[in-house]
């Protein structure tokens, strides 16, 4: 499942292919992915231009010069691949897709951008400035963790009160927007936090944040940040993990004695050291 490093470093490959190209042709191979393609796709995209390529959370979204947002989430197995075309638009070889290969963009910037997702979890939708505005998996999304906004503070608020353990609040996308499973693992062991602690306990009574709390928000920052680096050098591979699928392994906090121990908390395992994570 890509988390965030995986969406943004996708982000960073499409932006040079696509901000301030135009649609020049739009090949659906197949009527769905996750969900059936809106009838009017192809002819709604083709000929606009992309004004921007955002991402928020896991979602990446292009506004278009029509007024409408193209939103694409790529699911478990969804990828994308540029290549420069070479010929005119139109003239794509069919043969030389793969039968994994749903979407093609042909783009003003000589580029072909082609969407492959063997297990089609992936989805592009099109919104209008209005659904885009109440769109369910978008509204009531917690601030980016890699904002200059996200600090202790934030984090510390949104965390005050609450009676789950640090990790699992970690998970909840209110509280931060995609951060997954195994990068909340990692940034709690980079901070020396425990992911059992209850998670009111980073905030004061009144929901200042306490120390621990700017030493998980600079943890998120750096664990995620690396991430994306190590993506955007070789997209997929996987990276090299302090904690997360290292259990039994000696932990990796200089002078550390603790080995990486697994719990599973809300149905999801957590890697973590008992000796430096408090
Ligand atoms: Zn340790």
């Amino acid at each position: 499942m890509p988390e965030l490093p995986e969406v943004e470093a996708t982000r960073r490959l499409l932006d040079p292919a696509m901000r301030h190209a135009r649609f020049e042709r739009v090949l659906l191979r197949r009527a769905n992915l996750r969900r059936a393609f809106a009838a009017d796709f192809a002819d709604r995209v083709t000929g606009a231009t992309v004004l921007e390529v955002g991402r928020r959370a896991k979602h990446l979204l292009l506004p278009l010069s029509t007024g409408d947002t193209l939103l694409m989430h790529l699911g478990m197995t969804g990828d994308f691949r540029v290549e420069h075309r070479g010929r005119p638009a139109g003239e794509l070889d069919p043969a030389a897709l793969d039968p994994h290969d749903h979407v093609v963009f042909e783009m003003s910037s000589g580029c072909v951008v082609t969407f492959n997702d063997p297990r089609r979890f992936g989805a592009m939708d099109l919104l209008t400035p209005a659904e885009r505005a109440s769109h369910p998996t978008l509204t009531g999304l917690g601030p980016e963790p890699l904002a200059r906004t996200f600090t202790g503070t934030t984090l510390a608020r949104a965390c005050a009160g609450k009676r789950t353990s640090l990790k699992v609040a970690l998970l909840d996308q209110c509280v931060v927007a995609g951060l997954g499973n195994i990068y909340a693992a990692e940034a709690l062991h980079l901070a020396g936090l425990s992911p059992r602690r209850l998670a009111s306990t980073i905030a004061t009574p009144g929901g200042a944040a306490r120390p621990s709390a700017e030493r998980l928000a600079v943890a998120i920052k750096a664990v995620l940040r690396r991430a994306v680096a190590r993506q955007t050098r070789a997209r997929y591979r996987s990276d090299e993990f302090r904690v997360y699928d290292r259990e039994g392994e000696p932990c990796l906090t200089p002078g550390c004695p603790g080995r990486i121990t697994r719990v599973v908390q809300a149905g999801r395992s957590t890697f973590y050291c008992r000796a430096c994570q408090h």
